[in-house]
């Protein structure tokens, strides 16, 4: 399909696979899409290729129109249309949220609550925000691009878009209590009569559990109906623990129904969720699950030059770019081991190396994450011949170019669990014949060329851990 072929694959999965053409009638073509928000997505960023697809496949006459799914509420069943004449160059430009259309339930549904003293509001509640955990300090990429988004909408609009609840999850270390704290600030600055309140699911049990045995179990369920932007973090927490999960069930229903925004992140995604009861659960789909993935290279980077940058440190390139390379799968302990070296610098007045890197990851990160990668070695040994990275993927009989890439082989074979065939397709998609060569012809230039020696032990030095 035309659009298949112009935007990524994972794009077009995320965004093209769960459209539904619903009708072509008179060169109207009407395609269901699952929610507002991806409606919004796909008017913002493929708005051209959509109307330049339509063109080509239907007429220059085509129009698109979106139909929403609504929520499975049941309170609002039919779908809404949202119309414009893919022909309209102005139409384009008609932001969503200026059309009469609205899935925010009727404010006239608002229960007023008779236990909440009006002048109560009034009380300030301790948000407790993290002041860093900001969106300025949140690192985009593709990892986290729908999620932080998403968030972004909620904070510009609490409990008035789709996604609510907004829900996150992902492994751990990957940003989810930063992006919880992201919004929370981001609606403080927006709007800062909003009640707003962070907290850890550990926490809410825990104070469920106080106001029982203090007999104040009503105060504890009003002083949370009356927070208007909720961040629960760590919701898989609510595991086995019935009790809570009834009166959060209680919570969720009273501030969804007052248009009050929820924030949830687990380490699951709610289908995954076990031991948590499935009418709370079925509440969590409601709105907008998003994901967080493992960054990306350049991601992991620009985190660790953004943290630099926010404390006024500089170290070397090299380290900040050995630590990316090291630790893949995890923030937090590429984080831990950049604090364990500046730590270590300043205490004992060493100088920030490569050196003192590699021993902080010896010592403080698990192996699991630290498992020297393809593209590390790559580095290294393109650095080490001053090559650019690229020359890794050129098709060229240069012999230097070939040499550094038989040596990436020989060293990914050496230092790496990967197959020869994955091996050769990160090295400038060679087959696993081609790695097995690369091998062979390393171990005989090191017995003949003394030369090439010395590079292959300095260079293996250089990647030892
Ligand atoms: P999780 O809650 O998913 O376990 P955290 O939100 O605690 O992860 O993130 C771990 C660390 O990584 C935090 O210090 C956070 O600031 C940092 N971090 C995660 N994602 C990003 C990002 N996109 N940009 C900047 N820092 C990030
Ligand atoms: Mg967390």
């Amino acid at each position: 399909m035309v659009i298949k072929d112009n935007i990524p694959l994972q794009s077009y999965k995320t965004w093209f696979e769960p459209i539904e053409p619903l009708k072509l009638d008179n060169n109207v073509l009407i395609i269901q899409v699952p929610s507002q928000f991806f409606y919004e997505w796909l008017e913002e960023h493929y708005v051209n290729l959509l109307k330049k697809t339509i063109k080509k496949e239907i007429g220059t006459a085509a129009r698109l129109e979106y139909s929403i799914i609504v929520d499975n509420r049941g309170i609002n069943d039919r779908p809404i249309s949202i119309k414009y004449p893919t022909s309209n160059k102005n139409a384009v430009h008609n932001k969503p949220t200026s059309m009469p259309l609205s899935l925010n339930k009727n404010r006239t549904r608002d229960i007023p609550n008779p236990f909440i003293i009006p002048g109560l509001k009034k009380i300030k509640v301790e948000s407790q925000l993290v002041e860093s955990y900001s969106f300025d300090n949140f690192v985009e990429g593709d990892c986290n691009r729908l999620a932080r988004s998403a968030g972004w909408a909620v904070a510009e609009n609490p409990g008035k878009t789709a996604f609510n609840p907004l829900f996150i999850y992902s492994n751990v270390g990957l940003g989810k209590t930063h992006l919880a704290h992201a919004i929370g600030l981001q609606v403080k600055e927006n709007f800062p009569e909003k009640t707003v309140l962070y907290v850890q699911t550990e926490q809410f049990i825990q104070q469920y559990i106080d106001s029982v045995r203090n007999n104040n179990r009503n105060d504890f369920v009003h002083f949370y109906q009356m927070i208007d932007v909720l961040m629960l973090d760590d919701i898989e927490f609510l595991a086995g623990k019935e009790k809570t999960q009834d009166t959060f069930f209680h919570i969720f229903n009273h501030l969804h129904q007052g248009n009050k925004q929820i924030v949830l992140t687990s380490d699951k995604p709610p289908v995954e969720i076990k031991g948590v009861e499935p009418r709370l659960l079925s509440r969590f789909k409601w709105g907008l699950a998003a994901d967080l993935l493992v960054p990306d290279l350049d991601t992991r980077i620009a985190i660790l030059r953004k943290k630099l940058y926010a404390d006024g440190i500089e170290i070397p390139n090299d380290v900040v770019e050995y630590l990316a390379y090291s630790i893949t799968t995890n923030i937090r302990e590429m984080e831990g081991a950049l604090i364990s070296i500046l730590a270590q610098s300043s205490l004992n007045k060493k100088l920030i190396t490569i050196d003192l890197a590699k021993q902080m990851i010896d010592k403080f990160v698990k192996n699991s994450t630290r498992e020297i990668s393809i593209d590390y070695i790559q580095k290294v040994v393109c650095d080490y011949f001053n090559l650019p990275i690229e020359v890794i993927n050129l098709k060229t009989r240069k012999r230097e170019i070939v040499q550094a890439r038989q040596l990436a082989m020989y060293f990914s074979k050496k230092h790496t669990k990967n197959s020869l065939a994955t091996i050769g397709l990160h090295c400038g998609n060679k087959d696993h014949a081609t790695v097995l060569h690369a091998c062979r012809t390393v171990n005989n230039l090191m017995e003949t060329d003394k030369q090439f020696r010395v590079y292959v032990d300095e260079l293996d030095k250089k990647l030892k851990f």
